[in-house]
């Protein structure tokens, strides 16, 4: 279908964009890569008057070293995200979730901060930002804040970001030297997962010290299996450690039932993608 008729913007400077946005309140979309957006408004499930493009706005770009984080800039595309050397040494989850996003074309144009603004329960992203305690920083007319992850997903498509703001970039706590792994469940390639577990652990001499889980598709945001976390420290890494650990990882969830798998599968899914991940971060 073909959308309905809308007027384009595309400004040069966030500025610009966000008094654009002030201007033109509820009647206003934001556009990035529009791999999500576009075909919301071509199945017309939305129809903003006017469409304003951040593609023109050069500082919400690039990957930068900030000391102790990572920034990743909300309009750097998947791609980018993927080859950057930093992210795979620093933020090693996040590299390895990118991995698994949709398709090569996809990765070209869709941007690390519109997924998360989008905020699909089963995107690939939110989970591992979560579970490495990321930083959103957030602009409006009034200024920046900064919104911790465990703050950031409200609901269902829904985040902390108000109707006249743009997410500028993502702050992601460096876990250099932690060992991590994006187990993603499909029934064919390039999908969205079904279920899928982000793990990262920090291992000493075989034995995890510090871990961190986060679940995708087992609830209306991504969550953190904490009650896995917890029981993995001071566990030897080993497949019957993990397993009994990762037992827990359905607690607190609410998954969804829908022709993929109903809720019960899902949870049983978590348990076994869990120890999957868990065993691979830890294996370096
Ligand atoms: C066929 C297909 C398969 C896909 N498979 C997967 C998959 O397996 N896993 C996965 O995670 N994703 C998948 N995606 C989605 C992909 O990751 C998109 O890139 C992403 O969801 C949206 O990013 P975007 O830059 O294209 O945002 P857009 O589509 O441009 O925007 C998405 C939403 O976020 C808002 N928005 C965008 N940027 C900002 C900002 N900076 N500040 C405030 N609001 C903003 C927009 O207003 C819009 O509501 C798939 C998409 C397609 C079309």
């Amino acid at each position: 279908m073909i959308p309905a008729q809308f007027d384009y913007l595309a400004p040069t400077s966030l500025d610009e964009a966000l008094a654009a946005l002030a201007e033109h309140g509820d009647d206003a979309k934001i556009i990035a890569g529009g791999q999500s957006l576009l075909p919301v408004l071509r199945m017309r499930l939305n129809a903003p008057e006017m469409v304003i493009d951040l593609g023109k706005i050069e500082s919400l770009r690039g990957i930068r070293d900030d000391g102790d984080h990572l920034v990743i800039g909300a309009m750097t595309t998947h791609a980018t995200v993927a080859s950057d050397s930093a992210v795979a040494e620093h933020a090693a989850l996040i590299s390895k979730a990118v991995e698994h996003l949709a398709d090569s074309q996809i990765r070209h144009r869709g941007t690390f901060g519109g997924a998360l603004a989008h905020a699909d329960p089963a995107g690939d992203l939110g989970a591992p930002a979560l579970a490495l305690g990321a930083e959103f920083v957030i602009a409006g007319s009034g200024g920046t804040r900064t919104v911790a992850a465990d703050d950031f997903f409200e609901d269902l498509f829904t985040t902390a970001i108000g109707e006249d703001e743009i997410l500028t970039e993502v702050r992601i706590p460096k876990h250099t030297g932690w060992g991590a792994h994006y187990e993603k469940f499909v029934r064919v390639a390039h999908q969205w997962p079904i279920v899928a577990v982000a793990a990262t652990v920090k291992a000493d001499g075989g034995t995890i010290a510090e871990a961190r889980v986060g679940l995708t598709n087992m609830g209306s945001t991504p969550l953190r299996a904490r009650a896995v976390e917890q029981a993995l420290v001071g566990q030897p890494a080993t497949e019957d450690a993990v397993r009994e650990a990762a037992g827990a990882a359905a607690e607190g969830t609410n998954p969804p039932s829908d022709l993929n798998g109903d809720a019960d599968y899902r949870r049983h899914l978590a348990t076994v993608l869990t120890r999957r991940a868990v065993l691979a971060a830890a294996g370096g």
